[in-house]
């Protein structure tokens, strides 16, 4: 199942859960405030069902459950179209990238595969939704894409052998990895180049475990205005979900609404010939198979401490 955090344009800072019933959207919140959904509390974002062990399980399980009774749903079905999607996943309390995870793209950059994930931090200031803007920060000229499948940690998850990291994983979405290679190179941790704002777009779904299981096999993509820049399939993962999910585990307890984004196939931008960065204009969009298409526009640095040229007329 396919959930969203969404707002109507007429009220678009109330958010609410939604997620994909027929060829619409339920909006769930509405449903459990009418009573047609059981959940132990209110919620209106997803974050807040993860918290609440098996919540995202139990919503689902009800919601299938509702298809039969569609009538009932009427008055909180919307048009996806006519609402403005938000990230998954807002304000996560750990939010772990893994650093050259599939063979060609290590191999693209000239450095050895890991033996071990390579691990960095990012914070929750680079997230942002689908359709919104990538602001491009004015200190980088080399700002670069990165296709990710990403896990959202559905309950805590401490010392877990790979076998059972699975039961762990609430479901998947898209990330982003926009990264300032300039930045990023010039420093031993990869933190500033990484964590700009806005340089983690998430979404559009996160879509549940029961849908995609352990998330191998699913083709991958990026689109630069249209063209194809990256192309591969998440079983070239170098370590694979259970994996990174019980090897993270053995020093961090992963938290419920926690994410990791797995790191990108072999494509990117600044190992081209010429090199490739994003520019104010430019239209990224990453597709990934079963989840959907995460689709991000790119503008130029703001100045909010300087005053638009003009601002005074
Ligand atoms: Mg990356």
């Amino acid at each position: 199942m396919k959930f969203v955090n969404f707002s109507r344009t007429s009220e678009p800072s109330l958010v609410r859960i939604g997620c994909r019933f027929g060829e619409g959207c339920l909006d769930a919140t509405g449903a459990i405030r009418a009573g047609l959904l059981q959940f132990p509390r209110d919620v209106s974002m997803l974050e807040e069902v993860l918290e609440v062990e098996g919540g995202l399980e139990d919503l689902e399980t009800q919601i299938t459950a509702l298809g039969s009774q569609s009538g009932a749903v009427g008055p909180h079905l919307f048009d996806e179209s006519a609402v403005r999607l938000h990230a998954p996943v807002t304000r996560p309390q750990k939010l772990i990238g893994i650093g050259l995870n599939y063979f060609d793209h290590a191999q693209e950059a000239g450095i050895a595969v890991p033996k071990t994930p390579l691990l960095f931090g990012m914070y929750a200031n680079a997230i942002t939704g689908p359709d919104t803007p990538i602001v491009l920060p004015a200190v980088s000229e080399k700002v670069d894409y990165e296709a990710e499948l990403a896990i959202v940690i559905g309950s805590r998850a401490r010392n877990v052998p790979v076998e059972n990291a699975l039961r762990y994983v609430a479901g998947y979405t898209i990330v982003h990895d926009v990264s300032a290679r300039d930045l990023q190179f010039s420093e031993k941790q990869w933190l500033r180049g990484k964590s700009v704002d806005t340089f983690a777009p998430m979404g559009p779904y996160l879509v549940t475990r029961a849908a995609l299981k352990d998330a191998d096999g699913l083709a991958i993509g990026l689109r630069l205005n249209g063209r194809t820049m990256q192309q591969s399939n998440t079983r070239n993962l170098i370590f694979k979900v259970p994996a990174l999910v019980s090897h993270i585990s053995q020093t961090m307890t992963l938290e419920p609404g926690d994410v990791i984004a797995t790191g990108t196939p072999a494509g990117v931008g600044y190992v081209r010939n010429p090199p490739v960065f994003l520019k104010p204009g430019d239209v990224v969009e990453i597709e990934i198979e079963g989840i959907g298409i995460l689709r991000n526009s790119v503008s130029g640095p703001s100045h909010p401490n300087k005053p638009a040229l003009g601002a005074d007329r």
